[in-house]
């Protein structure tokens, strides 16, 4: 394969049909990291045909599921074989450090085994009990069809295994279509599953732009389902856009994730050394580009002063640099746009009050951060309220914003008041303080005194605006699953409702 061979349809890699290329920038140092395919219109509908086909006569939809399941395993080996070549390839693509890179390919791996464990794990079907010893009645699941798989670029490999992994242990065939930012470790990840023996035309990929590659799976008429990860706009338009021909939707949009810290949780030195380690993870772990990014730091007003001065001063200490140099603990943002982005967004919360206590700013350059990288020095927003933009938009980026409150009641009201709803957490040593606000907060994921944990035995997804559906879990698979009741009259007779 060629560095610009990077479309994949029924098991031939080539290059854009119009010869159009992109240039995949470094964002530590923006300078050109590969050459891939622009993919288009064209290249999209051959990969919808390939899937089609491979859908309609192909053997992958009616391969015993514990052939499935074996693939998935052997995909899992080989995930793990390739490990520190896929972790290099993601630290050089979104910036994120080569550590976490690993960490991505490890919780890809564990996805793709926890699915081939829970198909293999079930039934030929759901028996039904049709009040008639001459009826035999069994719900079955059949695979969905044509899959569309749009994914973002903070966990490029990651957010399409949540996706592939169902999908094939569901026995559909799809087409990628991963970030236009960040393509390589998915063009990895589909040379693993040929190499596992997956058959041509059931995994396609196209790389190349939202529109027109997403934009085209997502009206495609022979598609039938498209599960999207990305921001709230573009869901939206996903959505219209497979409106019309009534496909399956299934969204993970962005967040705006409170962390509630109540003054008891610092209640010892090790408890508030805790809190504010805790804090500053779920903030800025990958540079805040995390979906469930802790963004919002909603504390007791009695500790804020003590907790935020702690935060700041831990902040400033975080280790910025390329994300393949040792020692470094942050990486940049992913591109240009990203980083404009948050300038603007600390522009307008310092315009509508609010103090910086830390950041604010690029970092100066170094030996191991290149001026041309697209560094910007976490943050940390003092006196921040909820109708600032900035704490009600999603920033995806290194700034966290501090609310206070006083009751139980503002701590809850004020980590629902947003449209979207993904994931929050609660901080305090109150064990029935813990669980009734876990109770009443509106996200698809609570931690109590722990921020980040998933499971891929656990459902994942938002409330509200947050999305449509649920990754990971029995309904990640389900999601890409038809329930289909078949109802057998073992002895017919006449109905006679018609006399004549
Ligand atoms: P994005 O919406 O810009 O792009 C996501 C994907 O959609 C990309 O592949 C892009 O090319 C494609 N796309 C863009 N326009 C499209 C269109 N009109 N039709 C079809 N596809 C289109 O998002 P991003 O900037 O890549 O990712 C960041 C966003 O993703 C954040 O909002 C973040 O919260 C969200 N996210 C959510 C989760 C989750 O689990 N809920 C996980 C990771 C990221």
């Amino acid at each position: 394969m060629s560095s610009v061979e990077t479309i994949h349809v029924n098991g031939v890699w080539r290059a854009a049909a119009s010869g159009a290329q992109r240039e995949v920038l470094d964002p530590a140092d923006a300078k050109t990291l590969a050459v891939v395919a622009e993919g288009g219109t064209e290249d999209t509908d051959a990969a919808v045909a390939a899937a089609r086909a491979a859908f309609d006569t192909g053997p992958w939809p009616h391969t015993p599921v514990a052939e499935r399941a074996a693939l998935l395993r052997r995909v899992a080996d080989l995930l793990q074989r390739d490990r520190e070549t896929i972790a290099l390839i993601e630290s050089r693509d979104t910036g994120k450090t080569v550590a976490e890179g690993g960490i991505d390919v490890d919780c890809v791996t564990d996805a793709f085994r926890y699915f081939a464990d829970l198909v293999i794990g079930e039934g030929a079907g759901r028996v039904v009990d049709a009040g008639s010893a001459t009826v035999h009645s069994v719900v079955v699941h059949e695979p969905v069809g044509v899959c569309a798989l749009i994914a973002p670029w903070n966990y490029p490999l990651l957010q399409a295994s949540w996706k592939v992994a169902p999908a094939l242990a569901a026995g559909n065939t799809f087409v990628i279509k991963p970030s236009e930012v960040t393509p390589l470790s998915t063009v990895h990840l589909v040379r693993l599953l040929a190499e596992a023996g997956l058959p041509d035309g059931v995994a396609n990929l196209v790389t190349g732009a939202g529109d027109p590659v997403g934009a085209r799976l997502s009206e495609h008429p022979d598609v039938d389902l498209v599960s999207f990860t990305g921001g709230l706009s573009s869901g939206i338009k996903v959505m219209q856009a497979a409106a019309p021909t009534v496909k399956k939707v299934a969204l993970e949009l962005g967040g705006k994730n409170p962390n509630v810290v109540f003054a008891d949780a610092c209640a010892t030195d090790e408890d508030f050394d805790t809190a504010v380690d805790q804090a500053l993870n779920a903030a800025f772990i990958h540079s805040g580009q995390v979906c469930s990014a802790g963004s919002r730091l909603i504390i007791e007003e009695s500790v804020r002063e003590r907790f935020v001065t702690e935060l700041a001063r831990r902040a400033e200490l975080i280790k910025l640099g390329r994300g393949t140099e040792e020692g470094v603990e942050c990486g940049p943002l992913v591109s240009a746009q990203q980083l404009d982005k948050i300038e603007a967004y600390v522009a307008s919360a310092v315009a509508e009050g609010a103090t910086v206590r830390c950041g604010g700013a690029q970092p100066e350059p170094s030996a191991v951060r290149p001026a041309a990288g697209y560094f910007y020095a976490p943050t940390v927003l003092d006196g921040c309220h909820r109708e600032m933009k900035v704490v009600r938009e999603e920033t995806f980026g290194p700034i966290l914003t501090v609310e206070t409150f006083r009751t139980e009641d503002e701590a809850v009201t004020l980590a629902n008041d947003t449209e979207y709803g993904l994931a929050g957490a609660v901080w305090t040593k109150d064990a029935g303080r813990a669980r009734r606000v876990a109770g009443r907060l509106r996200h698809g994921t609570v931690w109590i005194n722990d921020y980040h944990p998933y499971l891929p035995q656990a459902e994942w997804g938002g409330f509200g605006k947050s999305g449509i559906g649920r990754e990971l879990g029995p309904a990640g698979l389900a999601e890409y699953r038809e329930a289909k009741h078949i109802y057998q009259n073992l002895e017919p007779q006449p109905v006679r409702w018609f006399a004549g």
